[in-house]
């Protein structure tokens, strides 16, 4: 009888991926996938370490599946990823009733685990070597990169996908336990990047992001030849029917001026780039062990906006890091208001056993305080990430269309939507700008070009474009324009994201764009 799998996911790109992956292989072992955890034979949760807050919510899920283990034994209850290889034993000692504990270095196993469970074997722990439990060689062996062959039926959309450019990190950030959860960095070959992507292309993707912890610190080194990001980026321009390439994350170091040119003057590649700056005050960046000076971030930004002035640029934040000062969250505050970042990803500080900045430095910043100091970050990002929008506005922007947008998404409630019916989608500019429009949705997977026409802090809002060539509507399926609803409904939006909302701008007239009509020389890069 066919088996079928309940999977939940948390935190970031990475974990994303090895979802995808681990289920391919289970499907490739006749598993089917559960509609809901009441009919699952297996239920995953694979985790994420980086703050409490997501480890929290994975054991009060595992307090939840407790009951449905109780009425069928036979159920196999799994943790993966990064809490499976911090906790290790600690996972059992929690929730008693998980069967398998598996690392992000292990995921390989999976299959087999799996199996010997269902037959009686009782409960798995499968993790790496900890970064003291050995050899480099040994920890980075206990650590597989786990790469098996891609299924696109697993992904979000069939016409994205991430790319692993590399496993781990080196960089041991004060703060971070990823360096201890993911092991060594470890490089993949250049050459089985390309052809997974190639793959990939060939089976309908047209945007590939590639994804490594500090993803711009790629090096690979074969017979005295060395292969940058830069470099590979040249080669994955060079692949015919892909439209896009994204890479995340940054490390403010590494962004040399080989890789800035790189993305300035490859056409496929997103001129959007995520380089964490985690803090406005020097003090505090020593104390992290970030490796850099604010000068020094500021003067790569400087670089970086001088070759491309449009650039999207976006940050992460820590707020209340070991003791940080009023003067010290200023800085940080100061470097929001000025930077012109498109977005920030703020967090408060959550100390993680393992790191140096556990070990050492007291978590002495008050909870009210971290709290007050997230939402006055927050609330300087969304103004600055505001003003930023509005500049788009009578603008025609390039979309790849995602699918339906939050707010139709809820409304369908998972039923299949008309394919020739107007529904609002979503999708994003070259720069990664969330987009809404009111459009078919068989233009999902394609390119489409948007006048926007409405700006609030975290999306865009417009009009498909007339006279599209490929994606046009068919006339009589599209109704006239005044029929169609207001595209944005940005509180809502802004509720579901819990940021601050700020006005809209909706010129009453639609800006008019005849049909050849190109993109404006003044506009933002998207
Ligand atoms: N190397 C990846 C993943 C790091 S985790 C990257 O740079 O994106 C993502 C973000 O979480 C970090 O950039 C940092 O801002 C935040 N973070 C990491 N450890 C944290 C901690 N202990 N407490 C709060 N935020 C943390």
């Amino acid at each position: 009888m066919t088996k079928r799998l309940w999977i939940e996911t948390v935190g970031c790109q990475m974990n994303v991926l090895d979802s995808e992956l681990v289920v391919a292989a289970l499907r490739r072992q006749g598993w089917e996938m559960a509609r809901t955890t009441a009919e699952a034979d297996a239920v995953f949760y694979n985790t994420c370490s980086v703050r409490q807050h997501a480890e929290d919510k994975i054991y009060s899920a595992l307090g939840r599946i407790r009951e449905h283990k109780r009425q069928r034994p036979g159920l196999v209850v799994g943790v993966l990823g990064c809490m499976a290889q911090k906790d290790q034993e600690l996972v059992r000692k929690r929730a008693p009733w998980v069967d398998l504990v598996v690392g992000p270095g292990q995921l390989h196993r999976v299959p087999g685990l799996v199996d010997e469970v269902l037959a009686g074997g009782g409960p798995r722990l499968e993790v790496s070597l900890d970064r003291t439990g050995g050899s480099r060689a040994a920890i980075a062996e206990s650590f597989e990169s786990y790469d098996p062959d891609r299924d696109a039926g697993m992904r979000p959309t069939p016409f994205q996908a991430f790319v692993r450019t590399q496993t781990g990190c080196d960089k041991f950030c004060a703060f971070c336990v990823v360096p201890h959860v993911r092991g060594p960095e470890q490089a993949r070959d250049p050459a089985t990047i390309v052809a997974e992507a190639r793959k990939l292309v060939a089976e309908g993707c047209r945007e590939i992001t590639l994804i490594g912890q500090t993803v711009n610190s790629y090096r690979w080194s074969d017979g005295g030849r060395t292969t940058r990001l830069a470099d590979l980026l040249v080669l994955l321009d060079g692949i015919d029917g892909l439209d896009r390439i994204k890479f995340v994350t940054n490390y403010p170091r590494d962004m040399t001026d080989d890789l800035i040119a790189a993305v300035r003057d490859l056409p496929k590649v997103s001129h959007y780039l995520h380089v964490p700056a985690q803090h406005g005050s020097d003090a505090v960046l020593e104390r992290m062990k970030r490796g850099y000076t604010i000068g020094e971030y500021l003067e790569m930004l400087g670089r970086l906006r001088e070759a491309i002035p449009h650039a999207a640029v976006t940050s992460d934040f820590i707020v209340g890091f070991c003791g940080e000062t009023d003067a010290e969250f200023q800085t940080t505050l100061d470097l929001v208001r000025t930077a012109d970042f498109k977005n920030s990803f703020i967090f408060k500080y959550s100390p993680r056993p393992g790191t140096k900045a556990f070990d050492r430095q007291p978590d002495d910043v008050p909870e009210a305080v971290k709290r007050d100091r997230n939402q006055a970050l927050l609330e300087a990002q969304a103004a600055v990430s505001l003003a930023g929008n509005l500049r788009f506005i009578g603008t025609r922007q390039q979309v790849l269309v995602e699918g339906l947008s939050a707010r139709d998404e809820r409304r369908q409630g998972g039923q299949e939507a008309a394919t020739e019916s107007p529904a609002q989608l979503q999708g994003r500019t070259m720069c990664d700008r969330i987009v809404v429009f009111d459009a078919p949705l068989r233009l999902v997977g394609r390119l489409v070009d948007v006048d926007i026409q409405a700006a609030g802090a975290w999306s865009l809002a417009g009009d498909v474009a007339d006279g599209l060539a490929d994606a046009v509507p068919l006339p009589d399926a599209m109704p006239p324009a005044d029929a169609m609803p207001r595209a944005p409904l940005f509180a809502e939006r802004a509720a579901a994201e819990s940021g601050p909302l700020y006005a809209i701008a909706l010129p009453a007239a639609k800006a008019s764009h005849g049909p050849g009509t190109t993109r404006a020389d003044t506009s933002p890069g998207g």
